[in-house]
């Protein structure tokens, strides 16, 4: 989903949280975490392609929003749920208020994200777990490596 959208979205968690009592200097933290979890598509974009040019790497992941291939090719690592239940372990062990709320503002986004997935989830031939679970990746990655073999025993 584009920045601009989870900025919206963002904004009107924050609203909604905002009349639940949550201190205003909170709320600019969750809304910071929910855009900033993002930053994992560039660092794997710069990994990837071996450019930290920010501008291609935005424009990048545009496109393939655009071309309907959200997270086809790269698994966003702060968008996973392990990553996520990490972070909530390290806000208890650390008593931290302020990761606890970078937890709740990265979750929120990763949530959304998932929405989105599943409303557009005919276009993917997996399941759509894969773009949000480090595991499932491991899993489907090991399955099309049997497949892979499989075929090459065939044609023997
Ligand atoms: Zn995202």
């Amino acid at each position: 989903m584009l920045p601009e959208r989870h900025a919206l979205f963002g904004f009107l968690f924050c609203l909604l949280l905002y009349f639940f009592n949550f201190p205003v200097k909170a709320l600019i933290l969750i809304f910071i975490a929910n855009i900033a979890i993002d930053i994992d598509h560039y660092i794997i974009y710069g990994i990837n392609k071996k450019s930290w040019n920010f501008l291609k790497a935005y424009r990048f992941f545009v496109n393939l929003v655009k071309l309907k291939k959200p997270g086809k090719f790269y698994l966003c690592i702060f968008h996973t749920i392990e990553f996520l239940l990490a972070f909530f372990i390290l806000a208890i062990l650390l008593k931290s208020n302020y990761l606890f709320l970078i937890f709740i503002g990265f979750s929120f986004h990763t949530f959304v994200d998932f929405v989105d997935m599943l409303r557009i989830r005919k276009r993917f031939k997996e399941n759509i777990l894969v773009f949000f679970s480090c595991i499932a990746r491991v899993i489907k990655r090991k399955n099309e490596r049997k497949k892979k073999k499989a075929k090459a025993f065939k044609r023997r």
